[in-house]
């Protein structure tokens, strides 16, 4: 079986989304880009997590085809593709329906840095990108416009991408801004949050090169 390795991750990741609660039934996708090689590990469509094993997993090139692999790939491996043909620092995407983040991208809101750990997204937000149709390319484009110098973005009236180097990282990035999320709706049921500066998250940000197992990039 071709990378073996990453299809066990997408699979120990997907399954992941569920028991973290970042997703629910069969919503979000997970990919990791064998870069050297310019072809993309995805995970199927519409599949059942919890069954899912390495083998329903698909490898695709950058242009979606199906290299290896029976089942059809993520109808989303546009919001993929289109990190991993422009930058060079994102290896892995995980998309997901984590209720805060949806809740606020269907009210078209972005996340400011009113939880410390929002500064995982690589600045002062997480902003929404423009509502579009799944699955679509121009979802795919909505994102990618709206997650630049950024590692995490919300969909409009959708749910939430991340993306990193590798997918312990992209996953992590997405299950903090969910946390961040969660905060930041509870805080404003109860007041005005209290917004970090600018050069706060910054600082933030040369601190968290320093801080735990997982490279925070
Ligand atoms: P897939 O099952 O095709 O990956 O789609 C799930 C999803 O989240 C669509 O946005
Ligand atoms: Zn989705």
């Amino acid at each position: 079986m071709k990378f073996k390795e990453q299809r066990e991750l997408v699979v120990k990741y997907c399954n992941k989304m569920i028991s973290t609660g970042l997703t629910r039934g069969t919503g979000g996708n997970i990919s990791i880009f064998v870069r050297d090689e310019n072809l993309v590990v995805i995970s199927p469509s519409g599949i059942d997590y919890e069954t899912m094993t390495a083998e329903d997993v698909v490898v695709i090139d950058l242009d979606g085809n199906v290299v290896d692999g029976t089942n059809r790939p993520s109808s989303e491996y546009h919001l993929h593709t289109v990190f991993y043909k422009q930058r060079d620092d994102i290896d892995s995407v995980v998309h997901a329906h984590p209720i805060y983040a949806s809740t606020l991208s269907v009210l078209g809101m972005e996340i400011p840095s009113a939880y410390y750990l929002n500064a995982v997204c690589g600045g002062p937000n997480v902003r929404c990108a423009k509502y579009a149709l799944n699955g679509t390319e121009e979802l795919a484009e909505n994102v990618f416009e709206a997650m630049r110098d950024r590692f995490v973005v919300l969909m409009a009236n959708h749910g939430l991408v991340a993306g990193a180097k590798d997918v312990a990282n992209a996953f992590n990035k997405a299950e903090e801004i969910e946390l961040s999320a969660e905060v930041y709706y509870k805080a404003k049921l109860l007041g005005e949050p209290n917004i970090i500066s600018d050069e706060g998250v910054q600082e933030m940000l040369v601190a968290f090169k320093k801080y735990s197992q997982v490279t925070v990039k």
